[in-house]
């Protein structure tokens, strides 16, 4: 077993841990639109805990559902483009708690 399939938190192996769907009902999400320079707007999710949720993979199905570009830097995701309420329907499929993402 390497050590990326055993869980950083529980030290369970990453089966059995349950880490990270408990991360996801309890977490506090906010997700708002940012006005960029030039008139652009882009979507920002905060609050995602990187050590328990893979972030990246997160980003790149986002990227891929929402066919627009996308970063993560400084525990923010950010997604081009106003996406608020698909956004929110996207990470409630992956698992989010509906009550705890905030809107605005
Ligand atoms: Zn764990």
């Amino acid at each position: 077993m390497t050590a990326e399939e055993v869980c950083n938190v529980c030290g369970l192996p990453k089966d059995l841990c349950i880490c990270e769907t408990l991360s996801k009902e309890t977490v506090k999400i906010k997700i708002y639109v940012e006005k960029k320079r030039f008139g652009k707007f882009v979507t920002v999710i905060e609050g995602i805990d990187d050590k328990l949720t893979d972030v990246k993979k997160l980003l790149k199905k986002f990227k891929k559902k929402l066919a627009c570009g996308g970063t993560y830097k400084d525990k923010r995701i950010e997604l081009q483009g106003n996406h608020l309420s698909k956004v929110r329907k996207l990470l409630i499929e992956e698992g989010f708690n509906e009550n705890s993402i905030e809107v605005g």
